[in-house]
């Protein structure tokens, strides 16, 4: 099957345990105000890959990733290309290859929840403890489908890291801790990953001709 895919970075250590790569999937449904990556977003861009040139890829870099590595599916949005996303899980699966999605809980389907039941570990990225600052963050409706990626780590208690990007003036009250701890009720995540807002994608924002609006209403510590 073929899809389409922004960038793939070798030896990745931050999303997931051990030397990782990174798959970066193109195309993303949510906006977020901050994100770092909007050349990401358009589903039409990115380049075009079969599910075999990149397992290629992951197999030349399997020597690097030891007891723990392996692959991480990222994005834009993974989920949102999600017959690629499954296959590519599969053949990695068959292949002993460790698997991590990283996710925005912004896509849910039957066909999703089987994925995340494959996949060896969920990097969960909670946008927002409320649905009204997820709309609002996101510019997208789609706080549901982040209920029912929690409902999921709740039911099956599936391996899973929770992060979260925290920047003053965007979640960083006792409100805000108090919400996202709601959300969290009844999971045992493996670990809570608070990152700190950046701007650095300031850059590709002008690049594209957009204003930066997360400089309207975050701060960089
Ligand atoms: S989910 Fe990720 S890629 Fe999509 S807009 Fe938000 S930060 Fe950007």
């Amino acid at each position: 099957m073929r899809g389409r895919i922004h960038s793939i970075e070798t030896l990745g250590a931050l999303d997931g345990p051990g030397l990782r790569t990174v798959v970066f999937f193109q195309g993303c449904p949510l906006r977020c105000k901050y994100c770092h990556n909007p050349d990401s977003w358009d589903f039409a861009g990115g380049v075009e890959m079969d599910s075999e040139a990149i397992m290629a890829k992951l197999r030349r870099s399997r020597p690097y990733y030891g007891d723990l590595g392996g692959v991480t599916f990222s994005g834009g949005e993974p989920c949102a290309q999600p017959g690629f996303l499954g296959e590519l899980v599969e053949l990695c699966k068959r292949e002993g290859i460790h698997t991590a999605l990283d996710t925005s809980g912004g896509c849910w389907s039957a066909q999703i929840e089987d994925i995340a039941q494959a996949c060896d570990l969920i990097l969960l990225d909670i946008k927002a403890g409320t649905k009204q600052q997820f709309e609002w963050l996101t510019d997208h409706d789609s706080f549901h489908n982040l209920l029912h990626w929690l409902d999921f780590l709740r039911k099956t208690n599936h391996s899973a890291w929770i992060r979260q990007v925290v920047g003053i003036g965007l979640n960083d009250t006792e409100e805000d801790k108090q919400n996202l701890m709601r959300l969290l009720d009844g999971i045992q995540p493996e670990k809570i990953e608070f990152l700190p807002y950046h701007d650095k994608g300031r850059g590709k924002w002008q690049a594209l001709g957009l204003d930066y609006v997360a400089d309207q209403f975050f701060k960089v510590k």
